[in-house]
């Protein structure tokens, strides 16, 4: 017999010795919490609107972000979490300088800038140079460095609206690698067209990480309707010169942290649930889809298991203080907590729409477990996909080293109107959509933190760092 056979075969003698964690009275309990959630949840919109509200926009590593983790503290704390403290870790922080761009000639006028994380600086007055246009990552990889060196380079494909956001990926890749590619070639400066499917002159930011050995470059990324102005002024055939002037920089190495809250179980040897999302945001708008949604759905949906009596398994909400920027905050909670028993992860980072789709991550052996959540969610018009689940960027890595997990994902047709944007603020959450995650996180968490079964991992497991 196998370990996996083993496992099994020691279930219904488990379910005999603790008949209340049975799945079928589970199963009453949780469709009770799931629908009490869709009635009555206040506390996710509670907890965005106060984050939005009395923090505002919070960039990893500064003070800002400082003040959003002892808000949190307090906040965790008000709701009767257990263990709420911070984890403290240091980080490079880069802040935005002034921001502007304008055709100089033929057509002198202003457009909407905004530098993406980690752009270098122009010089306080501008640079100026030449524009040369590209319709693709893939055109300006394949172009000669002769045509972009000294000029200031464009890249303009752009995505389209969709409901699992997949265009993210690959338009995103225009801002996550262009600038390295510009900077290798010689360019003086990258504007892209906004990773963002909104018509409005806000332009959209977000990280790029320097390659190995690159140069930075000032890098920028335009508003939609900015970036289509320029390619027809492009178009227009005539050498076209813009002054960028961006003035960002480095303000070194800056105290980051997590704030971390539980819901303590009643069998430890069961292994730690491990839910949340990124309290950091970007710091042009109030970060409420980004990520204020994310923090507030896993806690009230947490808080919600805590007040029906204490779960089987431990639940630990992670709000992580540096996603944004590149995953600092998730490095040094692996770091700190890769060994210890989580036997599965859910994170929640793509607004505030209703949940529509369930990626299930579970071992074959834990089959059943996947079919009950399903069975919970299934009410809420919520479908079972046959994606696996990723973790997503902050739980990610646990997935990859063989973590079992769930992504409830969100409706992103208009997530990225807003993303990484000024807009991003409290009106765009709709609290009747906020209360539907809740309740679909309610159920997810019912099933799997009360789970009678052994949650297994999906693969053998790889050691943490
Ligand atoms: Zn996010």
């Amino acid at each position: 017999m196998n370990k996996q056979l083993l496992r099994a075969a020691a279930l219904p003698l488990f379910a005999l010795i603790a008949p209340d964690a049975a799945p079928a009275q589970n199963a009453d309990r949780t469709e009770r919490l799931r629908d009490a959630a869709l009635e009555d949840d206040e506390v996710a919109y509670d907890i965005v609107e106060g984050l939005t509200t009395e923090i505002g926009p919070r960039l990893a590593g500064t003070a800002q972000e400082a003040r959003a983790r002892e808000w949190g503290v307090r906040k965790l704390k008000s709701l009767g979490f257990s263990n709420v403290h911070i984890e403290t870790y240091q980080m490079p922080v880069w802040v935005r300088g002034e921001e502007r761009a304008e055709i100089v000639a033929p057509f002198p006028q202003r457009l909407a800038v905004t530098a993406l994380g980690n752009s270098g600086a122009t010089p306080a007055a501008g640079l100026d140079a030449e524009v040369v246009g590209f319709d693709s990552l893939a055109d300006l990889e394949a172009a000669p460095a002769a045509a972009v060196r000294g000029k200031i380079v464009f890249v303009s494909h752009g995505m389209t609206a969709t409901q699992d956001g997949s265009q993210y990926g690959y338009y995103g890749a225009a801002r996550r690698t262009g600038p390295s590619v510009a900077s290798r070639k010689g360019a003086a400066a990258i504007v892209i067209r906004s990773i963002g499917t909104d018509h409005h002159r806000n332009p959209h930011t977000g990280v790029q990480i320097w390659s190995e050995g690159v140069s930075p470059i000032p890098a920028g990324a335009l508003s939609v309707p900015d970036a289509e102005q320029l390619q027809r002024i492009l178009k227009r055939g005539k050498k076209v010169t813009m002054r960028l002037t961006l003035t960002p920089r480095n303000i070194g190495m800056q105290e980051g942290g997590n704030v971390v809250a539980e819901v303590p179980g009643t069998d430890a040897k069961a292994g730690i649930v491990l839910i949340g999302g990124h309290l950091d945001s970007w710091d042009l708008g109030t970060g409420a889809i980004d990520n204020a949604a994310g923090v507030a759905i896993t806690a009230a949906a947490a808080k919600r298991i805590m007040d029906a009596g204490r779960p089987r398994r431990t639940i630990r909400v992670v709000w992580f203080g540096a996603e944004e920027v590149g995953g600092n905050g998730d490095q040094a909670y692996r770091a700190a907590h890769g060994k210890e028993k989580i036997v599965f992860v859910s994170e929640s980072d793509f607004g505030a729409d209703r949940v529509w789709r369930m990626d299930p991550g579970f071992a074959p052996v834990n089959a059943a477990l996947a079919d009950r959540v399903a069975a919970a969610l299934a009410p809420l018009g919520i479908a079972r996909s046959t994606q696996a689940a990723s973790g997503g960027a902050d739980l990610g890595e646990w997935v990859q080293t063989g973590v079992a997990a769930i992504d409830l994902q969100q409706d992103g047709t208009r997530y990225f109107d807003y993303h990484h944007t000024p807009d991003d603020t409290l009106d765009k959450v709709d609290p009747e959509q906020l209360r539907q995650n809740v309740a679909a996180w309610t159920a997810m968490l019912s099933v799997v933190a009360n789970a009678p079964e052994e949650i297994v991992p999906t693969k053998p497991a790889v050691p943490a760092p």
